[in-house]
């Protein structure tokens, strides 16, 4: 173990991202930092947020009114200085991103859009081991349309394994697809950590006439994407996991910007959705902005937002590319110390590169949560799934390997003991 711990500091001497960890604060647990392993929970506070969102503070209490207009960073167009960012994360068009409500209500806007259903065409194909949220979100407008659960159709994971192949999607869409209105899945799946191929599963599902959609919550800001080139119809995000936003912060929106002009194409419309030449003559005519920024409801949060854009401005430093390359280091580095599998746990995230982002869904033998509480009580915050599933993901912003090799270290101490 000597070594490894050698390894991880000669890794961190070289890791070019390495400075990056003291933009964060850490959360402290007995009065030392803590091992924190939930950034694809919860990301870390960067230390610069407060004076992002004291600005704003400032300008309110001294503006009140007039800080739409007259801020720093006018309210009015707050957002627009999120786009090129968020976009550059996602790999869109600034056209095509906006930064706009929560993620949920976000996947339901894109499915009053992009669900379609007809007579024949009515199913929506989701992803295994569905989050929660969209389960209710995608049962509830099948509801609305007057279809029940069986509109829903699952992934399911290879026989005996947690992993879904592409030859499983590409026979259930070849199965299925002229049923299929719409394809949403998630980019990264939330339970294993699988990385699907966005660019396959849309020109597939495309073939077939059906919508595609896909849920970034655990993707964006994790791997490398390529939303435009993919001709992925939507994708929405959440901002407070791997981009570090703040609990509850808001969501990004993805629409291809061959629908912008698409007036044929539902949309439950709000004000912020409107031309902005005419916003503010509050006439009748509902005209909406040709970008992305037409599917806009309301004035949006600027506390919230400022903290987005002291996270973007990050993100921004170091380099989607870079974030990807550490963070494969990182769990290539986990996935050494711990193997892939033991009699006491088994390692259920795909192990190929390109099947993998910062998420490693380690699955124990035995269904108990001990080992997990265990980790709590040694300073390692990591994430516990029912029935069975400890996740980590080693944040390439803000974790060292010396991070992984202190994982690694404690939780084979706690499995042996
Ligand atoms: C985190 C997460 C959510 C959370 O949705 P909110 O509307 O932001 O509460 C939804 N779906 C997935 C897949 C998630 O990972």
């Amino acid at each position: 173990m000597e070594q490894d711990l050698n390894q991880a500091q000669t890794l961190d001497r070289e890791d070019v991202l390495a400075k990056f960890r003291n933009y964060f604060f850490i959360p402290q647990i007995d009065g030392k930092d803590s091992i924190y392993l939930c950034g694809n929970s919860l990301g870390l506070m960067p230390k610069q947020t407060p004076q992002y969102i004291d600005q704003e503070l400032e300008d309110w209490r001294h503006l009140g009114v007039e800080g739409h207009l007259h801020a720093k960073n006018p309210w009015l167009p707050y957002h627009e200085i999120l786009t090129q960012q968020m976009a550059n994360i996602v790999g869109g068009k600034p056209s095509e991103v906006v930064v706009m409500n929560s993620l949920t209500v976000n996947i339901h806007l894109m499915m009053v859009t992009f669900y379609r259903p007809t007579k024949t065409k009515y199913k929506i194909l989701v992803d295994y081991s569905l989050f929660p949220s969209d389960r209710y979100a995608i049962l509830s407008q099948l509801h609305f349309h007057g279809y029940g659960p069986e509109g829903m159709i699952e992934l399911s994971p290879d026989e005996g394994t947690e992993y879904v192949s592409r030859e499983t999607i590409e026979h259930i869409i070849h199965t299925h697809g002229d049923e299929i209105a719409l394809v949403l899945i998630g980019g990264v799946n939330y339970y294993s950590g699988q990385v699907y191929d966005i660019p396959f599963i849309t020109s597939l599902a495309k073939k077939h006439g059906c919508a595609v959609g896909f849920d970034l919550a655990h993707a964006a800001g994790n791997v490398t994407l390529n939303l435009h080139d993919a001709n992925v119809d939507f994708a929405v995000w959440c901002s407070y996991k791997y981009l570090n936003s703040g609990p509850g912060s808001l969501s990004g929106c993805f629409i291809h910007e061959k629908h912008h002009d698409d007036l044929s194409l539902n949309r439950f419309a709000g004000w912020w959705g409107q031309n902005k030449t005419i916003r503010f003559k509050m006439g009748p005519e509902f005209d909406p902005i040709k970008t992305a920024e037409g599917w806009q409801l309301s004035n949006p949060p600027i506390l919230s937002m400022a903290a987005i854009k002291s996270s973007l401005d990050i993100f921004e430093e170091a380099g989607m590319q870079r974030l990807r390359q550490k963070s494969l280091q990182l769990t290539q580095f986990c996935l050494d110390l711990l193997g892939t599998k033991s009699k006491k746990y088994t390692i259920i995230t795909p192990l190929k590169d390109e099947e993998r982002g910062s998420q490693l869904s380690i699955q124990m033998s035995e269904k108990d949560k001990s080992v997990f509480d265990a980790l709590i009580r040694h300073g390692v915050i990591a994430d516990w799934r029912e029935p069975d599933v400890i996740r980590i993901a080693p944040a390439p912003l803000y974790n060292s390997f010396e991070d992984v090799y202190h994982f690694c270290q404690i939780f084979t101490d706690i499995i042996g003991s």
